[in-house]
């Protein structure tokens, strides 16, 4: 082998990135293409999988979140070294030299690890886009500062760092990120605002974990790329467009302003640009399903839909807010996709409780990690209270004498 050991932390390793990441490391250590040595697995409570792998990777220091968890994962593995509590995964980072740290973990519960990876000067794979969401004006100089790499494992922005190799950004005219359209690409206004979140979790194209699952129905997903994507590239949200393609084969296209236009296209498979981070910049072969050109019957485009997608226009407010308006927007999207997978509200309300966080204040400074975890915790409680008030509301509403329509 070539190259010499990469030590890896797997943030969130019992998810479907942190699951995808282990099998292309499987790869690269059976095709002999890079050696990996899993050093350190982080998760939030699936005991029984992250014993299982640390025992297939010989892995010994642990940490998970749940402390129930911990416990029975320190029955099955007694010789390992398991990190407990909210700052588990942070811990881990903190306590183990590596190389490279998959953050994988969802949602901003990943933040203070990545962050901490980031200032011991790291190689980042990131996954957990909601940490530049909500952070990346604190983990984007953090990055300059320490010497970091940040190498973008959302599939979007790897395309876009694929694209832009070499060309410096004053050429860019527009980055354009790619939407699949999620489940409800077609549907009416009225089907998405009642959708249930078993209608919402089956996605056209990826196979993906709950969370970004129902963002991708509600494309929120893309409104949480483009403030990735102005974090990443230093963008601004006028050079940042969002196109639907239902095939999910083109990434993103770089528009230069010669006219030109590279685009990055690969099946739709995760292992792609996991695999891409952990070679960076090499391209030995993957383990990720290659494009099938006989299958690509054709690559269809049409502009996103603000009227049954309203949260869209929530990227360009958040990116010129700037301050905090990031974090509180995710934050209500975490609580209020919370709400709906627990069948406490609609689909239809996810964007209005997003929107009303937003309302509640004007953007603040961010000045540190504390001040991204105060509007964490503010957006959280209004969206808390909104819920409460939809409750009251339901509760004092006569019942109806048939089952309200659903979907
Ligand atoms: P999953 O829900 O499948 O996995 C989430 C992981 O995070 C699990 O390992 C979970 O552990 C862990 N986790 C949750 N809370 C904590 C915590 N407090 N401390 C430590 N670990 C925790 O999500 P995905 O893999 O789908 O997504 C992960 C991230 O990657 C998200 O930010 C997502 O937006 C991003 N992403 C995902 C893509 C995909 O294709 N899946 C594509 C692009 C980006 P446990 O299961 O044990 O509770």
């Amino acid at each position: 082998m070539a190259h010499g050991r990469t030590r890896l932390i797997v943030l969130g390793s019992t998810g479907s990135i942190g699951e995808s990441t282990l099998a292309v490391v499987e790869h690269l250590r059976r095709t002999q293409t890079r050696d990996v040595e899993v050093v350190g697995l982080a998760a939030g409570r699936s005991s029984k999988l992250l014993a299982e792998q640390a025992a297939r990777f010989g892995c010994r220091d642990l940490a998970i979140a749940d402390e129930d968890a911990a416990a029975d994962v320190r029955r099955r593995m007694p010789d390992a070294r398991v990190r407990t509590g909210p700052d588990a995964a942070e811990q881990l980072v903190r306590d183990i030299e590596c190389d490279t740290v998959m953050a994988a973990i969802v949602g901003v519960s990943g933040l203070p690890a990545t962050l901490a990876a980031v200032e011991l000067g790291r190689t980042v794979a990131l996954a957990n886009k909601e940490t530049l969401v909500a952070a990346g004006s604190l983990v984007m100089p953090a990055v300059a500062a320490h010497g970091a790499e940040l190498l973008p494992v959302d599939s979007e922005h790897a395309a876009v760092a694929q694209c832009l190799r070499g060309e410096p950004a004053e050429r860019v005219r527009r980055v354009i990120l790619t939407a699949s359209g999620g489940p409800f690409r077609t549907a009416s206004y009225e089907v998405i605002q009642d959708a249930t979140p078993e209608q919402a979790l089956v996605h056209p194209t990826w196979n993906m974990g709950p969370k970004i699952t129902i963002d991708s129905a509600t494309m929120v997903n893309k409104t949480l790329e483009v403030i990735e994507a102005h974090h990443l590239f230093g963008l601004p949200a006028d050079k940042l467009a969002v196109l639907v393609h239902p095939q999910s084969v083109i990434h993103a296209m770089v528009e230069f302003f010669d006219g030109a236009t590279i685009a990055q296209l690969a099946a739709p498979d995760m292992k792609g640009p996991i695999h891409a981070a952990l070679c960076h910049p090499d391209r030995p072969p993957s383990c990720a399903k290659p494009l099938d050109w006989g299958a690509t019957s054709g690559l269809s485009f049409e502009g996103p839909d603000h009227h049954r997608f309203p949260a869209l226009g929530l990227a360009r407010r958040a990116v010129e807010g700037g301050g905090d308006a990031g974090a509180v927007l995710n934050a209500a999207n975490e609580a209020a996709v919370q709400a709906f997978l627990s069948h406490r509200v609609r689909m239809g309300q996810i964007f209005p409780l997003i929107e009303s966080a937003m309302d509640a204040a004007p953007p603040r400074p961010i000045d540190d990690l504390g001040s991204v975890l105060e509007a964490d915790r503010r957006a959280r409680e209004h969206v808390a209270a909104g819920l409460e008030r939809l409750t009251l509301a339901a509760q004092d509403r006569p019942r109806p004498q048939t089952p309200a329509r659903l979907g």
